[in-house]
């Protein structure tokens, strides 16, 4: 490539500060480093903890950064000690690593990588470091990522190559949204056949959810949104009751409980709202019930009476659905080209990164699922 071992100019969208517009700019990206990848972004999802970052989370030590984490995209060029990857290979950059190495990746049960900007940046979502510059500043990768730019540099360790003929304007989803509700029902609440289950917040990710509790094998799926418009999507996935909480005068978990004599035996909340926290654990069944914390929040404690887990509830977080990610990205991958789990079903809206800000919007009035930038051919 022509472009190997120099600095390229690209577009991006930099988030120059806390709830404010994104701002179209032309940034300079390093050539990547030992162990690195610098990665032809070609298509991008759009996913709430974007928003959290930028209008909810607001640590003005994360910025100015590019936004963006549910990404696929072509290699464009390695670093030194790269032998995995070649200029061309299509990719999906990961929010959480997984070198393979740590005392996390070799434990079973979880995808938490020590070397992953998780382990201690949670204020400002991002490694402090960064192959990005714009006029004159360095600009931040958030999550690591930075998927609303033309090009991206990222450890090997962050990188899951990907099948040759997956189209990328749809696996990207994989990167985040889909794999996080997905892996959060499949894995971290360990959904059984014949289940009753309870999904609060019908987003993608909620959705995802959903589609896992089908794929699980559960014999009913409450979906729970204050936004009804959201319900005639969840039955695509496979949710068989909808709920708007705003329409009953008592508490949602009352409402679950009389209808499921005792409540659900796993809820999920998608939301990233603490009282919804609180309310899908005490929607679960007292004896056995499991509540996974999927949605995305830092800002305040959550509470519940502990009688709430004194009667065997069980109560979990899950980060990207609890998937190992250079493992099982590839292999969603060819799920989704098997027909296993739907992806096409999610994105409601095809975009230019110009209008990355009407994108934003769109999630912010609740009137999409997934919108897809289209970055680069
Ligand atoms: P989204 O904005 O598309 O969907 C959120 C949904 O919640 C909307 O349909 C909204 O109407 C609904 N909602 C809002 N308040 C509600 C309430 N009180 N009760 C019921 N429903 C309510 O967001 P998304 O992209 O699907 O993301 C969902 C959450 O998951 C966010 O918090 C996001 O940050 C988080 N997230 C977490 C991870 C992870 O690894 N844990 C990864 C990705 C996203
Ligand atoms: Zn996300």
């Amino acid at each position: 490539m022509a472009t190997a071992g120099k600095v390229i100019k690209c577009r991006a969208a930099v988030a120059w500060e806390p709830n404010a517009p994104l701002m179209m700019e032309e940034i300079e990206v390093a050539p990547p480093q030992e162990g690195e990848i610098r990665i032809k972004v070609v298509a991008t999802g759009v996913c709430h903890t974007d928003l959290y970052h930028l209008f909810e989370g607001k640590d003005k030590r994360g910025f100015p950064t590019v936004l963006g984490h549910e990404g696929a995209g072509v290699v464009e060029s390695v670093g030194p000690g790269v032998t995995d990857f070649k200029p061309g290979d299509k990719v999906i950059p990961l929010f959480i690593s997984q070198c393979g190495e740590c005392r996390f990746c070799k434990y079973p049960k979880t995808n938490l990588c020590d070397r992953s900007w998780t382990s201690n940046n949670y204020d400002i979502m991002s490694d402090p470091t960064t192959r990005f510059t714009c006029r004159g500043q360095p600009i931040l990768q958030f999550m690591g990522t930075s998927t609303f730019s033309e090009y991206t540099v990222i450890n090997q360790i962050a990188v899951a190559k990907i099948h040759d003929d997956a189209p990328l304007d749809r696996v990207c989803l994989l990167g985040c949204g889909i794999a996080t509700g997905y892996g959060a029902a499949v894995n971290t609440a360990g959904v059984t056949p014949g289940s009753v289950c309870a999904v609060f917040g019908l987003g993608a990710v909620g959705l995802a959810a959903v589609m896992g509790c089908k794929n699980a094998g559960a014999s009913r799926i409450f979906a729970v949104d204050i936004n009804e418009q959201k319900f005639k999507k969840a039955k695509v996935f496979g949710a068989t009751d909808f709920l708007n909480p705003k329409a009953y005068n008592k508490p949602i978990s009352e409402v679950l409980a009389e209808m499921t004599n005792g409540g659900v035996d796993f809820s999920l909340e998608c939301v990233g709202n603490t009282e919804v926290m609180r309310s899908a654990l005490e929607s679960c069944v007292k004896g056995w019930g499991v509540s996974v914390l999927v949605g995305w929040t830092d800002m305040k404690d959550f509470s519940a009476r502990p009688i709430q887990l004194i009667s065997g509830k069980t109560w979990k977080g899950s980060l990207f659905g609890g998937f190992k990610s250079k493992d099982s990205v590839p292999k969603l991958v060819r799920d989704y080209m098997s027909g296993k789990i739907k992806l096409d079903e999610f994105i409601t809206h095809k975009m230019s990164l110009e209008q990355v800000n009407d994108a934003i919007n769109l999630m912010k009035t609740g009137e999409c699922i997934r919108s897809i930038l289209n970055i680069s051919k």
